[in-house]
């Protein structure tokens, strides 16, 4: 490696993570090479939706993209969307992509040729070169895995059930009168609920999960942080929880989860695998629940739409899917035990990401070559307190890493905005020379 001509970092993924990182290296003086397979840099799914409906799950004013200016956002609304510059409003998730866009645009000019784009899918890591599907072969001085949120990973297939409701026109051919079955009650469902709604569907709506449970609305008002007691944070799980509940009920359980966000990632790095593990099997649903909220105005929308009878959510285990030319059907094993079987013009699947670091491109082969391991958490690939990738026998690599949803097993709360904009900075800090 020169030190006159060195090489740039590279970056796999250009959704916000991706992007981002690229802009904040690109500030510092660093070259970065930014490829995605779709050549909508700086959305990826999340704010690449146009519709106006589909608002951001956290309020503006902590949306910034950039660590060092927190009112960033807000600023850029209130010059070009002053009626949707409210700093604890949701603002539509398309000016959230609006904002992206202009930022890594401004960055580009102002740092003209450190930034390069490619458009292109990359199926495999060489060394510290990243090899697209067309061949084309791009190395670097360090990688970075910025992959995402992938599509759900669908156990049935057939015509009628729909495997990933955010492809473009997926929903197009649900008719304004057909019912639907949606697996999952998470915010993917109420995306999807959102979206049959903007093109004029009415009719009925059935979600299943495991257990039943909706995401939380956000309270009009931030909530300032609760301080925790030293037993809501060391000791058994068990005690820690019946210490929250009771927090929870004395205080409100928004400004319980606000007193957890700024610490998460202490604790989870302080717990034991089998902590970690017995957190995610029996409290992520209800962590999950209560810490990725939805903003009021569409919690009001969900409401109306279960008063109305529109929409009703089983709690159960689906036992098997299938699709015939005209419906899809599903049998569901209540958490009781009682089977039921339901069948609706269209089965649509909101699980959510599918995070499968065993068989996506290119980490299934890392991990087949030993550059790479599974986290025990079963979180994906296994990473140190940096985000660098642990190789087979546990030792770090020196210049590969992983950034945004995929490096949950060394992060936990490492989806939204605000966790991820932190990774960036620490990034940042790393890679600029
Ligand atoms: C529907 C939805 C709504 C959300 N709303 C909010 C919100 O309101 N507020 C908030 O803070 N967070 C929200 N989130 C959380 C979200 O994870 C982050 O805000 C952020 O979008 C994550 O960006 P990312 O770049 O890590 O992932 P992504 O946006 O998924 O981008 C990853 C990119 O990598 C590319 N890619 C993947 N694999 C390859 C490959 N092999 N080769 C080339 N390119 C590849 C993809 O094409 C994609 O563009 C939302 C998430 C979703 C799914």
């Amino acid at each position: 490696m020169s030190n006159a001509f060195p090489l740039p970092v590279v970056i796999v993924g250009g959704g916000f993570s991706g992007a981002m990182l690229a802009a904040r290296l690109a500030e510092r003086g660093q070259a970065s090479v930014v490829i995605d397979r779709s050549d909508a840099f700086g959305l990826g799914v999340a704010y690449s939706t146009a519709l106006a409906a589909h608002r951001l799950n956290v309020r503006a004013g902590r949306m910034s993209a950039v660590a060092d200016r927190p009112a960033d956002f807000v600023d850029w609304l209130t010059a070009r969307h002053p009626d949707q510059a409210d700093p604890n409003g949701f603002a539509p998730r398309r000016l959230y992509g609006l904002y992206l866009r202009d930022r890594l645009a401004a960055v580009e000019e102002a740092r003209p040729d450190l930034i390069r784009r490619v458009t292109g899918a990359v199926v495999a890591v060489d060394g510290l070169t990243a090899v697209l599907a067309s061949g084309e072969r791009v190395e670097g001085r360090a990688i970075v895995l910025a992959t995402g949120n992938p599509a759900p990973r669908t156990a049935a297939q057939g015509g009628r059930i729909i495997a990933d409701p955010w492809a473009r026109q997926a929903l197009a051919r649900v008719q304004p009168g057909d019912d639907v079955l949606i697996l999952g009650a998470g915010l993917t469902m109420v995306d999807v609920l959102l979206m049959l709604e903007a093109q004029g569907w009415r009719g009925r709506a059935a979600a299943l999960s495991r257990r039943g449970l909706l995401p939380r609305a956000h309270g009009t008002r931030h909530d300032a942080p609760l301080a925790l007691p030293p037993e809501a944070l060391t000791g058994p799980l068990s005690a820690r929880l019946a210490t929250a509940r009771r927090l929870a009920k004395t205080h409100g359980w928004r400004r319980l989860m606000e007193g957890y966000r700024p610490i998460t990632l202490d604790l989870w790095r302080a717990a034991t695998e089998v902590e970690r593990r017995r957190f995610l099997r029996h409290l992520r649903p209800w962590w999950d629940v209560h810490r990725h909220r939805i903003a009021p105005e569409i919690a009001d929308e969900l409401d109306g739409l279960i008063a109305s009878g529109r929409l009703t959510v089983r709690a159960g285990r689906v036992l098997a899917m299938e699709s015939t030319d005209t419906s899809a059907s599903l049998r569901l094993a209540t958490r009781g035990g009682t089977e039921h079987a339901l069948s609706a013009p269209w089965l649509i699947d909101c699980t959510g990401p599918g995070h499968d670091a065993a068989t996506a491109p290119p980490t299934a082969a890392l991990i087949a070559s030993g550059r790479a391991r599974l986290a025990a958490s079963g979180l994906g690939l296994d990473l140190d307190a940096e985000g660098r990738v642990r190789h087979a026998d546990g030792a770090p690599d020196p210049a590969l890493y992983v950034l945004g949803p995929p490096a949950r097993a060394a992060f936990w709360e490492t989806v939204a905005v605000p966790d991820i904009r932190q990774r960036i900075e620490a990034l940042t800090e790393r890679l600029a020379i």
